[in-house]
């Protein structure tokens, strides 16, 4: 992966600057959108199995709270800095906005690799977390969920953690839970069958068929291996998918409920392992380049870059992932005619589901699935058809109409609101 060398924060700024200069925006709100409004790093002792202390650096970043609480994935992974946290909080902005959900943006990571903790460790490592950024948290203020290297049970942990502080139980301060404490149904697939359904509805755009529809899955957690999933039951033949362990590849489509059983298996939810006849191993860029119909990138950011957009053979991207193109590989792709559904419509649906999570939370009544999912399909296809409508007008990329649409709800929020004092 080559996600180090190019900075998430600066190519969520020029994204940003590309809308804001579209949409003649005063400066005095640039200025105002391009940062976070608030970020607190915090580094934090955790008592380790072998009775030694080791100090953990982590963060959330806050970027818009204009309209409403601030709402974002806490991430577990080594290569957390405070730029990716930044960005991911911007894009959370655009994202709930798009989909027009009343929170603003945030994001929060500890620099830890979670396959290196014990048990133990990594509820300690949690609590102690949850402690240090509860002075930001709560179901009016900000709202974490489960990112890449986290999970229900560290959701649970945090929202534990909270509720003991304040002596009662507090479920809306987080989602993403499990079921048995107030989490919602649908909610661990929510990001992947979005995915999924914007896969369907750009398919229905192009007048492709679902049924053998190539696609490629880079990343087998959450969104991917749920997306992977979903699409397989409606028809598609998923020919290639990876993950930290490397690719797997057949020609006449791998078999994705055997796949994710493998991955139950694994204590790690790794693919690692996995053999099946006809299944080829081959490297992670080779994944990204296979031909195929739809690409989804589901792991990490920067995955999709000038070095290797020239090589993609997909004819669509679909983004499970944050920020998995940069711009310069968007120009790229734009040139060659692959249409890309970007992150903040394509993976909304794990917030708008932590939505209901949180409405749920805070009324105390709970839906059945499938009102949740119907619900889910009615407000992410509508934001995919406002989109697509902005994009046919304006004659532009998917990526920027999204994002005129997003920076535009959010300028508004600003300009309404005022500069306070
Ligand atoms: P996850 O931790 O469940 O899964 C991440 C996957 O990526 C794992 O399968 C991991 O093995 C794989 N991976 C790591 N390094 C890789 C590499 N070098 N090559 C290929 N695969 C690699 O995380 P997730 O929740 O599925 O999140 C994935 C992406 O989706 C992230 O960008 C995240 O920000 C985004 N996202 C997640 C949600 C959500 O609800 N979980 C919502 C919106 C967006």
């Amino acid at each position: 992966m080559t996600s180090h060398r190019i900075n998430p924060f600066h190519v969520a700024q020029q994204q940003f600057d590309q809308a804001a200069e579209m949409l003649h925006l005063p400066d005095d709100i640039r200025a105002i959108l391009r940062v976070p409004q608030r970020e607190l790093t915090v580094n934090f002792p955790v008592q380790m199995d072998d009775g030694s202390t080791r100090v953990f650096t982590g963060y959330r970043v806050q970027h818009n709270l204009s309209r409403g609480p601030v709402k974002g994935g806490i991430r577990y992974h080594p290569s957390v800095d405070i730029d990716e946290v930044r960005a991911l909080a911007m894009w959370m902005t655009w994202k709930c906005a798009l989909v027009n959900i009343p929170y603003g943006g945030a994001k929060g990571g500890v620099i830890v690799d979670p396959k290196q903790l014990s048990p133990g460790e990594l509820e300690r490592l949690t609590r102690r977390f949850a402690t240090e950024i509860s002075i930001l948290l709560g179901p009016e203020k900000d709202i974490p969920a489960p990112d890449v290297g986290t999970n229900a049970q560290i959701m649970a942990w945090i929202m534990d953690t909270i509720s003991m502080h304040r002596g009662y139980t507090v479920p809306a301060v987080i989602t993403g839970k499990p079921v048995n404490v107030g989490g919602s149904l649908g909610r661990v697939e929510a990001t992947g069958r979005g995915v999924m359904l914007m896969v369907r509805e750009m398919a229905r755009k192009l007048g492709w068929s679902l049924d053998g529809l190539r696609v490629v899955v880079q990343g087998f957690g959450n969104v991917g291996s749920t997306a992977a999933y979903l699409l397989h039951q409606l028809g598609c033949k998923v020919i290639g998918v990876a993950d930290a362990s490397g690719g797997y590849y057949c020609a006449q489509g791998l078999d994705i409920p055997a796949m994710r059983a493998h991955t139950e298996q694994h204590s790690f939810r790794l693919l690692d392992g996995y053999r099946a006849a006809g299944v080829e191993r081959i490297s992670g860029s080779e994944l990204l380049e296979l031909e195929c119909d739809v690409l989804i990138p589901a792991a990490l950011e920067n995955q999709i870059t000038g070095a290797n957009a020239e090589r993609i053979r997909a004819r669509l991207i679909v983004e499970g992932a944050n920020g998995p193109t940069t711009p310069e590989a968007d120009a790229i792709l734009g040139e060659r005619g692959v249409i890309v559904v970007p992150d903040i419509l394509a993976n909304a649906g794990g917030v708008i589901v932590s939505y209901f999570e949180w409405v749920q939370g805070l009324q105390e009544f709970f839906w059945d699935e499938q009102d949740i999912n119907e619900k889910l399909e009615r407000i992410i296809v509508g934001a995919f058809q406002q989109v697509y409508a902005m994009a046919g007008q304006r004659q532009i990329p998917l990526r920027l109409a999204a994002y005129l649409l997003a920076v535009q709800r959010i300028a508004d929020a600003n300009l309404t609101r005022g500069v306070y004092p």
